[in-house]
């Protein structure tokens, strides 16, 4: 009796056991399907936030591009201004002198410094002071009536002033062996690299006022120099052309392009040119080859937009451009000095112009 008494109570027990998992199950069933519904309310509202981000985004006081000399000093001085810039990097982190192993004109480091090093420090300093870099890069940029749109291949932003700095870039030759020496005796600039070769030989390649310059530039540091134009009379002015020709530290080679940069594996060890007229072959002997056949700004996106000269180089005075709000600095708006001391300097003198700017426009 004992024993029928027990199953019965067995069998009752599974059957509300069963029952409850039942209720269980049901009820959890619903609860995932709440949990679901509770699931896609979030992603929705997630959704439009981020829709919302997107057309409320936040009016930057200050915009930079660039992250060479210029863009950072100028960050440097913005940041200590309680601009909280907003600094666009560029392809290029750090900027051209991410290509050179050393810097000696750059004061302040009288036992020279390496052009990367150099950059990291210009970062450091402007991030110390609330620069927020990103590694983007502008690709287009659009006046509106109280803001500047910067877009960039991720994403946009606006900002109520803008500096360019987006530096510009020696034309080369487009030969093999240039890149593979480029910075070990192939160079585009007399006034960073001739130092370095004080009483030997080189080349200069170009036809024009700076193939002249570089040219006398060398000449003083007790270097030969050859100039090799593929024309028969250069393009310089005047005057240029008559203190090259008096120059007898200068010797000339027309009608003339190099073919290929010789070397050793290391550093150059001369050029092989070639005569357009006869097509005639031979190689020159020498330490380095410079090449002086202008620079090509990185102005793509202002087209049309920013005044600019013939060659593409913002037109700036003190930095302002034609567009208030808009300043331009470094290598962008210069198609002379072209140096880093002067870049920052601009860089410098940009930063305070838009400082007024802004100031001027809160009033
Ligand atoms: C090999 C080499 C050696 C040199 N050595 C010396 C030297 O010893 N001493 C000296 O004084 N000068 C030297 N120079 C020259 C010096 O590097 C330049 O004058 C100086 O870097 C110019 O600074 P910048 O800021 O104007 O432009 P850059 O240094 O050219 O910087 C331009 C910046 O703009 C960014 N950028 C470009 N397009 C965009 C875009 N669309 N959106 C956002 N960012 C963009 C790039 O990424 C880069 O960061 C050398 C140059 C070279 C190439």
């Amino acid at each position: 009796m004992a024993k029928k008494k027990k199953r019965k109570e067995k069998k009752e027990s599974k059957k509300t056991e069963k029952t409850k998992k039942k209720k269980q199950e049901k009820k959890t069933g619903k609860k995932v399907k709440k949990k679901k519904k509770q699931e896609k309310k979030t992603e929705t509202k997630g959704k439009k936030e981020k829709k919302g981000k997107k057309t409320k985004k936040k009016i930057e006081e200050l915009i930079i591009l660039g992250s060479g000399c210029a863009g950072m000093t100028a960050a440097i001085y913005a940041a200590r201004a309680d601009l909280e810039p907003l600094l666009l990097a560029g392809p290029e982190k750090g900027g051209q002198l991410i290509w050179t192993t050393k810097v000696e004109n750059y004061p302040g480091f009288p036992e020279g410094i390496d052009g990367t090093k150099l950059t990291e420090l210009f970062r450091k300093q402007a991030e110390r002071f609330g620069t927020k870099v990103i590694d983007d890069k502008a690709v287009s940029f659009e006046a509106k009536k109280t803001y500047f749109n910067i877009g960039t291949e991720k994403e946009s932003f606006k900002a109520k002033a803008v500096i360019i700095a987006t530096g510009a870039r020696a034309k080369m030759l487009g030969l093999k062996s240039e890149q593979k020496y480029f910075g070990r005796g192939v160079s585009t600039c007399a006034s960073c690299d001739a130092y370095f070769f004080k009483g030997k030989d080189v080349v200069v390649v170009g036809g024009g006022d700076s193939a002249c310059t570089e040219a006398l530039f060398m000449a003083k540091l007790d270097i030969n120099v050859t100039i090799i134009h593929r024309r028969d009379k250069l393009r310089a002015s005047k005057i240029m052309q008559e203190r090259v020709f008096k120059n007898k530290k200068i010797e000339m080679i027309w009608d003339s392009v190099v073919e290929e940069v010789l070397g050793d594996g290391t550093m150059v060890t001369g050029v092989k040119i070639k005569n357009v007229k006869t097509g005639k072959t031979k190689k020159i002997k020498c330490a380095a080859m410079f090449l002086a056949i202008g620079h090509k700004p990185n102005t793509e996106i202002f087209k049309d937009k920013i005044k600019m000269d013939n060659k593409g180089f913002i037109i700036a005075e003190d930095t302002k451009t034609n567009i208030k709000g808009v300043f331009a600095a470094g290598d962008v708006q210069d198609p002379v000095y072209k140096q880093a001391v002067t870049a920052a300097g601009s860089g410098c003198k940009a930063a305070l112009e838009a400082e007024g700017y802004l100031a001027e426009s809160k009033q």
